[in-house]
């Protein structure tokens, strides 16, 4: 099955050319152009990778990134940014909003797709079916009496 990376990059050129190595590599990309639209997309898409231009028109990564990470649905979702900042503390900053790697801009395709794999949950963590929503569908008639499917946590 593949990965799923969401690609937000302003730049034309740069967003089909990570677009492209990543579908090169069997995953499945989805091109964001406009920062503004990063976190619904990400919503929707539920990536396994966000790749994070910083440099963008209207938002800057950075903030997209301090967003994600405020947002429980998104913040456990690894970030690379990419980004042509080359001094230290660009870095330093970068990495505190979230970003769990940086990749300097002009792109080593090698060191890109390193960097991608790295972030990846490993190969044998297949995603988990989505066999339990039978099970929690089931029970549709006569519910009144039957606990709620809170989990038994929940009720002790
Ligand atoms: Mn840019």
């Amino acid at each position: 099955m593949a990965k799923r990376v969401l690609v937000v990059e302003d730049n034309e050129l740069n967003l089909k050319l990570f677009c492209d190595l990543l579908r090169a590599h069997q995953f499945e990309v989805e091109p964001v152009r406009d920062g503004r639209e990063a976190v619904t997309r990400a919503r929707d898409f539920d990536p396994q990778l966000v790749v994070m231009d910083i440099q963008m028109p209207h938002v800057t990564g950075l903030e997209i990134i301090q967003h994600m990470k405020l947002d429980t649905r998104l913040r456990h979702i690894p970030i690379m940014a990419v980004t042509a900042y080359a001094g230290r503390d660009d870095e330093e900053r970068i990495r505190t909003a979230g970003a769990n790697a940086y990749v300097s801009k002009p792109i080593s395709l090698v060191r890109f797709m390193e960097e991608v794999r790295a972030l990846m949950p490993a190969e044998s963590a297949a995603p988990p079916a989505p066999a339990p929503v039978a099970a929690v569908e089931a029970p549709t008639e006569g519910t009144e009496e039957a606990p709620q499917p809170k989990g038994p946590g929940l009720l002790l």
